[in-house]
């Protein structure tokens, strides 16, 4: 299978609309072979979208690439209407439980959910969505500078942010943030006029908010608001104080009056270790990797790599961040990325390789709905990965630095965890006041970032400093609600980490496992499975902190 001979016939609303009359018909003679049916046109739907979206992202300037996805975009709340009156007429059906024998207990379960998150009225709204959207990845992909006599966009960035010199870690930072300073008001539009949007979807819905809204677009079926607020509170209370202690450590080891913003990027003393090469000798230390871990990982990943199913290069035009993207009428996943010479490479790579992974080992799940998991399931498939290569990292960045990009990447991600609360903690805020101007939701982050970022010192630089931070964050923008899922998934993968260090290969194993197991279940039901504990069960973040810091102690 090759990614350069993947074609998906691109649908109109008529041909849409003519194969699911086909099925209405079909279900009138034969339930079985309709769901069939539909399970398949989903597939060759989501497929196309998927690939058009790519394709996007691999050139946003690219015209023809642009308005496919504006088609695309166009398209999608006509094709959610089908679906979703399809999925309306076989809930309706008396008969629930021979529904539930033929598409499964659980996909009924999310169909149930689905229904409530569409209706035609909000058809035009959720075009507009995607089209503010596409304006926000758009003005970011847009971003240049001039750095040390190179013009780099912001994924080449990063590795001036994160230099071993301080000065030129400033520097870099005052550029990023003066982008952002630059188009404030812009950036402020765009969000607002999503917030006001959303809040008036959820309205036209029945809802009081959009937040009660976003979880069912997120499909969360077995937690909610009250469970995530507790979760935070469990980081403020367990690794607020942690990360605050171990910044103070690094300010003293360097010798600081006092840490800076654009000093919590630069983890390791001795500079962050970095990959032993650029993208070529990773692709290639990588087989070697999976080789070592399991063959299971180790044939995915050639076929992966064969297929052409991955874009990792920094291109000054291609999106930034890194995501994997699946083609599910042919099984394959793709794998996106930006590498810019830094260890967020490898974190990159294992994280996507992991969500890619997953997605192949549970192509055989029975339906389109049980592909995929919810987001805070599928990211600890990711998240996992990155913890599970541990002992490998001598092949990615040299022997020698192998101990010292564990220690950084377990300290980043401890870090990770109240910055992650407080972006899903400001949108929780964000959308209970829709009406707030913007100034009012800079005010709002900027009381959040105080007490889950204490130590945050912005120096000279006045975006962050005027509470702008969350400007930079596309999940706020174009994910909302989606990034508690990422602090979730973290105290799952450290439990997988936590046990690897005992047992490597058992570990492993229950990990493939709940890959293969994809969305057949709600969050509660995967993380048992797994033998993991619930991230909302009392301690169960305290126990992982716990041993993470006794890591970092010894
Ligand atoms: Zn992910």
């Amino acid at each position: 299978m090759q990614f350069a001979d993947l074609a998906f016939p691109t649908p109109t609303r008529e041909t849409l609309a003519a194969r699911h009359a086909a099925i209405g018909a079909l279900l009138d003679t034969d339930r079985a072979a309709a769901l069939g049916e539909f399970d398949k046109a989903r597939r060759e739907y989501d497929s196309w979208s998927a690939l058009v979206h790519l394709r996007f992202s691999q050139d946003t300037t690219d015209a023809a690439a642009k308005s496919a996805r504006e088609y695309a975009d166009t398209l999608a709340p006509y094709a959610t209407e089908l679906e979703t009156a399809l999925k309306r007429r076989l809930l309706a059906d008396p008969d629930r439980a021979g529904l539930e024998a033929i598409a499964g207990a659980h996909t009924v379960r999310l169909w149930a959910n689905d229904i409530t998150t569409f209706d035609p009225i909000i058809a035009g709204d959720l075009e507009e969505e995607s089209k503010l959207s596409a304006r926000y990845t758009e003005l970011l992909a847009s971003a240049r500078f001039e750095i040390e006599g190179q013009s780099v966009n912001l994924s080449g960035l990063a590795p001036y942010a994160e230099h071993a010199v301080r000065a030129t870690r400033h520097e870099a930072e005052r550029l990023r943030w003066g982008f952002f300073a630059e188009h404030r008001e812009e950036l402020d539009g765009i969000y607002d006029a999503m917030v006001k949007l959303r809040h008036g979807m959820a309205l036209k819905l029945g809802d009081t908010s959009f937040t009660d809204l976003a979880y069912r677009r997120m499909r969360r079926l077995d937690y909610g608001p009250a469970e995530v607020a507790r979760y935070r509170e469990e980081v403020l209370k367990h690794v607020v104080p942690l990360v605050d202690s171990l910044l103070d450590r690094r300010r003293a080891t360097n010798g600081w009056d006092s840490l800076c913003y654009w000093d919590e990027a630069f983890i390791d003393p001795d500079g962050n270790p970095k990959p032993i090469g650029d993208h070529d000798t990773l692709v290639a230390a990588a087989e070697t990797m999976f080789d070592r871990m399991d063959p299971r990982l180790a044939d995915f990943y050639r076929t992966l790599r064969d297929g052409g199913f991955m874009d990792l290069k920094n291109r000054p035009t291609k999106a930034g961040g890194g995501f994997c993207t699946s083609f599910p009428s042919v099984g394959a996943p793709f794998i996106f990325a930006n590498f810019n010479g830094t260890h967020h490479d490898i974190g990159v790579f294992t994280h996507e390789m992991g969500h890619a992974f997953q997605a192949w080992e549970s192509r055989n799940q029975p339906g389109i709905d049980q592909l995929w998991p919810t987001m805070e399931s599928a990211e600890i498939h990711s998240m996992s990965l990155e913890f599970l290569t541990h002992p490998q990292m001598g092949l990615l960045v040299g022997d020698r630095a192998a101990d010292r990009f564990r220690t950084m990447h377990l300290i980043a991600s401890l870090s990770f965890l109240p910055y992650g609360v407080c972006v899903d903690h400001f949108q929780h805020q964000v959308y209970a006041k829709p009406d707030a101007p913007p100034a009012e939701r800079h005010a709002m982050w900027q009381k959040l970032e105080r007490l889950y970022m204490p130590w945050t010192y912005y120096g000279d630089l006045k975006h962050p400093t005027m509470g702008g931070r969350w400007q930079a964050k596309p999940h706020i923008y174009n994910g909302p609600f989606y990034y508690i899922d990422y602090t979730l998934a973290l105290c799952c993968a450290m439990q997988f980490w936590v046990r690897s260090r005992k047992d490597p290969k058992g570990t492993l194993d229950a990990y493939v496992a709940l890959c293969e197991r994809g969305g057949s279940l709600p969050f509660s039901g995967l993380v048992e499975s797994a033998g993991l504990i619930s991230p909302f069960a009392p301690g169960a973040l305290a126990d992982v902190v716990r041993e993470a810091q006794s890591f970092l102690d010894t």
